[in-house]
């Protein structure tokens, strides 16, 4: 620490300080005032001296100070960090940071500072972070959205699958497992075009989207397949969700002949514990199986074994 020699206290008189100060009385007068206080409240200091304090605070602002900063300047004899808004004589409303503290049991003294800049910093941060959010919120959508028919990504279904597991084995359901492929649908591509082939992709992304319900899973698993997934124990279910699987492909319009799929299967039964890796390879077999058998049908498959499934 430098060895300097004080400055005498009157050199610097509360008037030059960048802090608006007054004292209230008992009544809640204002009594003192410095010329900060009368620069924020736009008026000269003879119009601050003897007005109460209630006509300089917002509606809000007094009944912050009724109910909460007088009760704890009794109790503790200061209060810190008070956000508050004072009006000034021209009636603009200036968002303050103010101290109290009780002086003797008479007189309570004010330091107040314009807090503005805060506001606005934190309007804008805040506002920063809303439009962060939104930004996430929407990437979050894009990232787990297949382009083309706005179902779920490969990605994100196999997470909402694995998601239907861990609730099923939780509740002690089985969960079916459906991975379905359009039926020679590289031909419909080299006779009409890519976006022909297009359109089937997104019409039957329509239609699988529309025909699922609430509780089961639907999802772009590549190419032109498409995996679902439904929890239940009743095997009608598991039959329910194939056929609607076959109709909503016969729903598709196509140039030339009607679209059909091929489907497999795999019911993980609760006691199985199957990983979803394994469910999906078995759906796998049984739609390899379903190809081979013809195709436009679907095969299950269940302790190894492949069956037909209609
Ligand atoms: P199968 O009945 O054996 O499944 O025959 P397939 O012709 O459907 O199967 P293959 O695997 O031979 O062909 C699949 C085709 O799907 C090849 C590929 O170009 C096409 N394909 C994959 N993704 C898209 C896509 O996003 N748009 C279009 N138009 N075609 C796609
Ligand atoms: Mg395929
Ligand atoms: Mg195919």
């Amino acid at each position: 620490m430098l060895d300097v020699p004080p400055l005498k206290p009157e050199a610097f008189p509360i008037d030059l300080f960048p802090v608006a100060c007054f004292v209230t009385d008992r009544s809640r007068i204002i009594r003192y005032a410095n010329t900060e206080a009368s620069s924020l409240f736009d008026s000269g200091l003879n119009q601050i001296i003897g007005l109460h304090i209630e006509l300089v605070l917002t509606p809000a602002a007094k009944i912050f100070c009724n109910s909460y900063v007088y009760p704890l300047l009794h109790a503790d004899g200061c209060c810190e960090e008070l956000a508050l808004t004072v009006v000034t004589r021209t009636g603009t409303r200036v968002p303050v940071v103010a101290n109290a503290r009780m002086h003797g049991s008479e007189f309570v003294l004010w330091s107040v500072m314009r807090s503005e800049k805060r506001e606005k910093l934190q309007s804008e941060v805040l506002s920063a972070r809303n439009t962060l959010q939104g930004q996430s919120r929407a990437l979050e959508l894009l990232a787990s959205r297949d382009e083309l028919t706005g179902l779920l990504n490969r990605r994100a279904s196999t997470q909402s699958i694995q998601t239907l597991i861990a609730a099923a084995d939780e509740a002690g359901t089985d969960v079916t497992v459906l991975l379905l492929d359009i039926d020679r649908f590289k031909a419909i591509n080299d006779t009409y075009g890519h976006d022909a082939g297009d359109n089937v992709l997104r019409q039957l992304g329509a239609a699988l989207q529309s025909t699922v319900r609430l509780h089961e899973v639907v999802g772009r698993y590549g190419g032109e397949e498409f995996i679902l997934a439904i929890a239940g124990n009743e095997e009608a279910a598991a039959r329910s969700l194939n056929e609607r699987v076959h109709a909503a492909a016969a729903s598709v319009s196509a140039p030339g002949a009607p679209v059909t799929v091929s489907v497999g299967l795999r019911r993980r039964l609760r006691s199985d514990g199957a990983t979803l890796h394994e469910v999906v390879k078995a759906a796998d077999r049984a739609l390899y199986e379903a190809k081979a058998s013809g195709r436009n049908c679907s095969v299950i498959e269940h302790n190894g074994t492949l069956t037909a499934f209609c």
